[in-house]
Formats: structure tokens, sequence, C-alpha cells
């Protein structure tokens, strides 16, 4: 186990990870709540950061709006994919969406016949999750292998906790939050990135390139972050302590 990050201290640019760090892993993406405990936490962590505070999740932006309405942040959505900064413009590319058409409608019929996985359409990627029929795992993988061939160049798969997700290539957490940190009201400040996943590790060595403060949550897997964390609970209590200045 590493050690536990510092408290939080001012000025920080926080970026934060979503599902399995500030809320629980559902079996499925849509079971998940905001409770009032993490608003507050939000709410107060925006307002010590001066608005430098942002989310960047595997989730679309829509879901993460949704989430946590009425309260809007800057956002990363689908890995990297979609940005919405502090100004409130988002950054998405164009182009490959419609070419993920096809593969939708050949993943419902793969998946009509296997009980248990399902996508999450996030409208620039398609994520299948398997939490609840791992024995699915393989063959899924092999079919989305084979999509991405007939999808040509430009996308990828991206593996994460019992989901595997078709999306663009190009774009990950770590350069959402390189984009972050070159605009206000984050440039300047020191990044800090807390994350759980695979795909969080892009944003680890972001963070550690710019001299910031990497934080793991959970797992034992070998880890780019210099602190842990040993769940979501710790988390929001790191996130709860009063910062030092
Ligand atoms: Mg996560």
């Amino acid at each position: 186990m590493k050690p536990k990050p510092p408290p939080p201290g001012c000025p920080w640019a926080l970026f934060l990870d979503f599902d399995g760090t500030l809320v629980e892993l559902a079996a499925h993406p849509d079971h998940v709540e905001v409770n009032e405990r993490l608003r507050e936490v939000l709410a107060r962590l925006r307002r010590l950061q001066a608005g430098a505070l942002a989310l960047v999740s595997g989730r679309s932006i829509a879901s993460l709006d949704g989430l946590l309405a009425p309260m809007t942040l800057p956002l990363a959505g689908v890995h990297g994919l979609e940005r919405r900064d502090a100004r409130g413009h988002i950054h998405r590319p164009a182009g490959a969406v419609d070419r993920l058409a096809a593969l939708r409608r050949t993943l419902d019929g793969f998946i009509a016949e296997r009980p248990g996985l399902f996508y999450e359409d996030k409208h620039l990627a398609l994520a299948v999750h398997y939490r609840a029929a791992p024995q699915h795992a393989g063959e899924l993988e092999r079919f989305l292998r084979r999509a991405l061939h007939e999808l040509g160049n430009g996308f990828q798969l991206q593996t994460g906790k019992a989901v595997f997700e078709v999306r663009p290539a190009g774009a990950d957490k770590g350069s959402a939050v390189r984009a972050f940190m070159a605009e206000p009201p984050f440039a300047g400040r020191l990044p800090v990135f807390a994350g759980d996943d695979r795909t969080d590790e892009d944003a680890f060595a972001a963070v550690n390139a710019l001299g910031g403060i990497s934080v793991r949550v959970g797992d034992g897997r070998p880890t780019a972050a210099r602190y842990e964390l040993a769940d979501v609970e710790e988390t929001l209590a790191w996130l709860s302590q009063t910062p030092k200045h």
C-alpha cells in the first residue's frame, strides 16, 4: 500500500473520477445515485478551490449531468473524448459517431442472446458491461475485436472493471486533464487526480508529469499513482478534510 495523500490544499486543481471513486460501483450505471453527502462534498470543494474542480469519468457528460443536477461542473466524459470546460463550452470529436451505428445493431443481437450483458450507449462510444455475466467475457471480447477490425482505423477497445468499450482513439483521461490545466481556473494550480480504474492511469501519468498528486482508490493492481486510498468511504473522508493553506 502506498502512502495516503496529503489533506486538500490550496490552490489545487482537483480532478475526480466518479464511479468507484466518489460512488460505489453498481450492477448498472443507472442504479447509481448522488446522495446529499456527496453533493455537499462537491459543492464545498468547488468553493474552496475557486471553481477548479472537474469530474473526469467514463460516463458521458449527459449521464453525469443527469446524476448531479441541478449542479453543473466542468466535466470530461467518455474517458476524455468529450469535455465541457469551465466556461461551459463543449469539446467533442466529429465524424466517428456515424460509424458506430452498424455496431449498435449487431451488438443488440449479440446481447439479446446472452442474458446479463448490456451496453451503455455513450453516443461517442459503446460500453458493454458483463458484471452480471462474467462467463460471457471471453466471447464478448472476441466479438468486439472483430467489430473493431470492421470499423477500421481510428477506433480502439478499452477495458475496465467488467466492461469493454469500443471508442474512437485519440483522447484519454490524461489528455482531458492536460486540456483543463491549460485553461482557467485550473491553470497555475497543483493538479490532483483520484481514480480507481485502469483508464485512470493515463490521468495519473499526466498529473505526475506536472508534479501533481495522483491518488489510486482501492484495488491492489500496480499503479502509476503515488498515493492510495482504500475505498470510496476513505476518499470522501479525505476530500472532507479541512484544507491546509
Ligand atoms: Mg472509476
